[in-house]
């Protein structure tokens, strides 16, 4: 349901936000660098520790007071390591110790709008081992599909206060590309992966391949879910090379789409105004990995087995990227 929900939509999503950076880059066909190319409307502004601070705990309390309570001693007990220094490892987690304790952050925090998405992702994740550790050792963790539901929520609620905040129409639009951008990553770019799997492997299954027949099965998976703005370069054909996932976790990248779907399809819910939304929000951690999604979903109204499911986490990536069309003159 989930796949077939994205690449149906890859033309309202991919390939019409693509079509409007392209016209912003000022360019009339994009190459693959573009792809993540910074807005040239963009500010380099940074946001220092005690304002990213203030504005996730700000985002988190005005869900809930109880979710800013438990983020809270990350930050007053010394639970992140957020600082850049020489030899420390790249990326961002949070990590738990054993359910009696409390989990780490570890960041790199240089001050960029993106970084404080990624505090405020790491956070959910903390929040989220907070309160599965009720479940023990065995049974706290989470499955796959549910891993990101916290952290990508998280993500969404300090997103939604910063927009709200957006003094200007520049300010809304650049935060908006931004969103609109990362979630094209996460959830088109990680179906067109695994479609490409999906296509590889059942290649495969009918005899040996060479790689000029794994090359064109990338470019045409590639072609069909970034859209007709782009221009490949020689050399993109082998691309797929540079995915691990491919090789190490086949078919392991739909989970990225699985948890934005999952999340947006959520906050669609909270945002009709449920009232007992955050209790159930709560419960839904507190499970930790003992319960399946379907379980865990029923008590929103929410069934992933549906594909509808997934066009309400895709309708609100389309109805952003109709704003941004509004916006042009
Ligand atoms: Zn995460």
């Amino acid at each position: 349901a989930l796949r077939n929900a994205v690449v149906a939509a890859y033309p309202k999503l991919s390939h019409r936000y693509y079509a409007l950076k392209a016209k912003w880059l000022g360019l009339e066909t994009m190459q693959i660098w573009d792809r993540n190319a910074p807005l040239p409307i963009e500010d380099d502004k940074l946001v220092d520790w005690t304002a990213a601070q203030e504005m996730v705990l700000s985002a988190y309390a005005e869900f809930s007071p109880e979710m800013a309570e438990i983020a809270k001693p990350f930050f007053t007990k010394g639970w992140i390591d957020a600082a850049v220094k020489p030899g420390k490892a790249p990326g961002a987690f949070a990590h738990p110790t054993v359910t009696t304790v409390h989990p780490y952050v570890m960041l790199n925090y240089l001050g960029k709008p993106r970084d404080v998405m990624t505090l405020a992702h790491e956070l959910g994740h903390g929040v989220h081992q907070v309160l599965a550790a009720q479940q023990g050792e065995l049974l706290s963790s989470t499955p796959l599909t549910l891993a990101e539901t916290a952290s990508v929520f998280g993500e969404m609620l300090t997103f939604r206060k910063l927009l709200a905040a957006a003094k200007t129409p520049q300010e809304r639009k650049v935060l908006l590309a931004g969103k609109v951008e990362s979630m094209i990553n996460t959830v088109v770019r990680q179906i067109a992966f695994y479609d490409f799997e999906c296509k590889l492997h059942a290649a495969r299954a009918e005899g040996e391949l060479t790689p000029d027949q794994i090359n064109a099965i990338w470019m045409s998976v590639q072609g069909e879910s970034l859209g007709p703005v782009f221009e490949f370069m020689d050399g993109y054909e082998t691309f797929w090379s540079y995915i691990p996932h491919f090789v190490h976790s086949p078919f392991y990248v739909y989970a990225y789409a699985f948890g934005d779907g999952l999340v947006n399809a959520l906050y669609a819910v909270y945002e009709e105004g449920d009232p007992e939304f955050q209790a159930k929000y709560f419960d839904m951690l507190r499970a930790g990995g003992s319960k399946h999604h379907t379980e865990l979903l029923a008590p929103f109204g929410l069934d992933a087995s549906d594909p509808k499911f997934w066009d309400k986490g895709l309708s609100m990536i389309s109805a952003m990227i109709d704003e941004l069309e509004a916006m042009e003159d």
